[in-house]
This record gives C-alpha cells, structure tokens and sequence, in this order.
C-alpha cells in the first residue's frame, strides 16, 4: 500500500506515522517548504501549546464548529495519545494553567524533533522543497497526485493535509481547497478566525491590557458572545484572549457585513449600585477637582478620557458640579464601555481559518472522502476549529491519524 500525504505539518506528520503501522506500507510526505512544521515552529508563541488535559467533554466542548464530526477522531487518538508519542520520541511535556501542555524544553522546534524522529524510525520518505499541483482522479478514484515540475507519482491513498489560509508564509495558501472542490467537494467559506476585531477605541492608547474584565458581543440587541478575562486594545481595535476567543463565534457574521458592538464592564465583580456608592465617595474626596483628575483609583488612567465621552461629561466639569444624573451615567458607561466593530484582521494575524472542505462529505472515523476513493483530509484543511487552548492541534493530530491509519 502507498499513501503520498501533501503538507508536513502536524496533521500529515501524524498521518504519516499512523499510516507506517503496518510496516509493509510505502507512506511518502511532500512539503513545499524547506522542512517540516513551519507553522507548527511559530505555535503557543514560540512555545508550542501541543494540546490540552482537560477530560474529553472539554475538549468536544472547546470546538467551535462541527464538533460531532470529532468525536470519533478524539476518541480514536486523544490527548493522552499524542503525548505519549511526543514523550516516547524523547520530547517530555509539562501541563500549565488551564490544562495547556506543552513541551518541558518550551521549545516548540523539541516538538518537532520528536515527530522527525518517529517518521525517521518508520522510514517514512519525506520530499522536501517539492510542492503538489494537483490531484489525479479518474473514474471517482484518486490514483496520485501532479508534481509542479509535470511529473506524476502514484499511489493507493492520498492524504491532503495542506493546512487553511492564515500565516500563509509558513506554507498554507489553501491549495487543498481548491483540489477539493475540483473533486467534488463543497467548501465552506473561509473567515480568519481567532483574530483581532477592528473597532474605533476613540482615545484609548495602544497597548493598554484590562485584566478580569467583561466583553459581550452583540448584534443589535442579540448577545452573540460573552466572556471574562484579558482585553488588549491596539492601534486598530481589540485584542487579548477573549477578543480572539470571541472572533471565532462572530467573524463570519462581521465578514458578512453585520455590524456588532463590543460591550465591555470595567468593574464586573460590582454591580450598578455598589459602583455608584463607591464613585460617590471618591467624589467627595474630590470635591473640587476636574473629574477628569478624580477617577485615579477607580479607572486606568488611559480609559479615562473614553469613559467621560461615552458618559457624555466634559472632562474638565469639576466634580461638584456633576448631576445625579450625569454620575449614574459614568456608572453606566464603567459598566459598558461600548464600541462599534468595524471589521476582523486579516490573514496574518488569524491564528486559524474557519471553514474549509465540508465534513458532510467526509467519512469521520477514516477521514476518506465520500465522493472520491482513496482521498483523505487531516486537520485545518477540513472545517473544524476549536478556541485557543491546544485544542487546534489536537484536531490536526486527531484527524491526521484517523486518516493515515488503515481499516
Ligand atoms: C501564530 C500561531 C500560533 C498557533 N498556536 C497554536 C497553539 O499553541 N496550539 C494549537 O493548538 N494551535 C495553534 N495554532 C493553530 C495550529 O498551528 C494549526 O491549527 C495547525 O498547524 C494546523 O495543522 P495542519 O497540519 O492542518 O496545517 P499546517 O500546519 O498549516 O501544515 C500544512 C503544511 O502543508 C504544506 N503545503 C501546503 N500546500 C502544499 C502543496 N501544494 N504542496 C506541498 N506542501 C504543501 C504547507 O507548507 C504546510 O507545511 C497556531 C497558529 C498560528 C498561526
């Protein structure tokens, strides 16, 4: 049996190591790039966050979109599976907050290392520098593939595991979507996903982080999104882990013209009354100060500004001549900071692609297109993601070894 499997990321390295099981099999990878795992290099920061602890229920909980197209993979090749490969091929791991496991070394280039060495000791033949044109199919079977320089090569099964469409310098420029849909396939539009949102931050300067906040995303009066944690505002908008983890469940709809506002509570462990019990007494320490001078325990000083105009109260107004009125509306605007989203970042900042080749049309437990024998897919390629956590890569793991392991 030979399998070819296009892309030599974490998917196709794993479905290559799952299809060399048998020992009997020819299993070749062909990358584009120079070496193997270019993205995988630039994971968890550098770091490589391999996957995620947490009990399977987490895990099927923390994807986005078609999680019940995962469960078999998951259970056929779980978090625990991939660790003890990674571990086995001389690469101990650690496991960090939020059951985020990574490699002890923190380095992400050990990882790699680690799944060269399996696909070394199971000669698996790895074609470097060799870029894949296209697919040969004939008579509803795919019999090998098209090499750039015209050549053909053979082969019983062929694995694409091409990746999406973000960082496309690490090599994903989404050509396995295009040889699916010459296949047959639908492909689901693709949206950068895990992506800072555009929004007018008015004078909020960039860099400023807010920890232990709230952000709700709505779509006129519909709350699409909700979370607590790290915000980051840049030049352009809003970052840091809940924007990114919100962007997955709004970008298509902001990509698709909507309009969203991100509501964000500054003080969300108090509510409305105690907050305005408290503004009162700073007030009254600050009687006869600017208000714009008054807000230093309550408010970083960078969100000031923002809040006062959104309160629609003039900085300079000295504190006691501010109405009843006029601080229940300063509450109002601590509690909800509002700003229109006018867009998501684009490919090079998403840390993943949603959408991509529909999974109604491929087998789960063996990744094999329904439409075309002898095709597979692994891992970004297919339309599955999942929030940050480790649990993307688990999704390539997962379906690069479905695919690669023989029935
Ligand atoms: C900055 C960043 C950080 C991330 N951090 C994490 C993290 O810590 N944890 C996590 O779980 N996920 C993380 N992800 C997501 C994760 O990296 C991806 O989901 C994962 O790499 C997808 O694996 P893949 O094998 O499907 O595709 P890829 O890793 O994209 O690999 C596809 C390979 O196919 C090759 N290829 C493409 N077309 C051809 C062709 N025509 N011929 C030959 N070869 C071809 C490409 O060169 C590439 O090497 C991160 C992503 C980014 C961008």
């Amino acid at each position: 049996m030979k399998t070819i499997i296009v892309g030599g990321g974490p998917a196709g390295m794993t479905a290559a190591i799952a299809a060399s099981q048998g020992g009997n099999s020819q299993v070749h990878i062909y990358e584009k790039n120079e070496k193997l795992g270019r993205k995988l290099f630039i994971t968890g920061k550098g770091r490589c966050n391999i996957t995620n602890a947490a009990d399977m229920k987490t895990v099927m909980d923390s994807v986005v979109t078609n999680p019940k197209f995962m469960y078999s993979a998951f259970r056929g090749f779980d978090n625990n599976a991939i660790v003890r490969l990674i571990e086995g091929a001389g690469c101990p791991t650690k496991v960090e907050r939020g059951s985020r496991v990574f490699p002890v070394s923190d380095h992400s280039s050990d990882v790699i290392k680690a799944l060269e060495h399996e696909l070394r000791v199971r000669r698996v033949r790895i074609h470097l520098n060799t870029e894949i044109k296209g697919l040969l199919i004939r008579d509803g079977e795919c019999r090998g593939v098209k090499l750039s320089d015209g050549s053909t090569e053979a082969a019983d099964r062929v694995i694409i595991a091409t990746g999406a469409m973000s960082y496309q310098s690490t090599g994903s420029t989404g050509d396995g979507y295009r040889w699916a849909a010459y296949a047959g396939h639908k492909v689901i539009e693709t949206v950068p996903a895990l992506v800072p949102l555009e929004a007018a931050v008015g004078s909020i300067p960039s860099g400023l982080s807010l920890k232990n906040v709230k952000a709700d995303i709505y779509d006129g009066d519909k709350l699409l999104y909700t979370d607590f944690g790290e915000l980051l505002f840049t030049h352009f908008g809003l970052s840091g882990p809940i924007i990114l983890s919100a962007s997955s469940y709004v970008s298509r709809r902001i990509r698709s013209g909507a309009f969203l506002k991100a509501v964000i509570d500054l003080k969300p462990a108090i509510d409305e009354a105690v907050l305005d019990a408290r503004v009162l007494r700073d007030f009254e320490k600050n009687r006869n100060k600017a208000i714009k001078n008054s807000l230093g325990e309550l408010l970083l000083s960078g969100l000031i500004a923002e809040v006062l105009r959104q309160a629609g109260i003039s900085p300079e107004k000295k504190v006691n001549e501010i109405t009843k009125q006029e601080r229940q509306s300063f509450v109002k605007a601590v509690k909800n900071l509002t700003f229109d989203i006018t867009g998501t970042r684009g490919w090079n900042e998403a840390i993943i692609t949603q959408g991509g080749v529909s999974t109604k049309e491929i087998n789960p437990k063996t990744m094999e297109s329904r439409l075309v024998r002898g095709l597979f897919f692994a891992g970004e390629v297919i339309d599955v993601d999942a929030v940050t956590g480790g649990f993307n890569l688990q999704i390539a793991w997962s379906t690069g070894w479905a695919a690669g392991s023989e029935e």
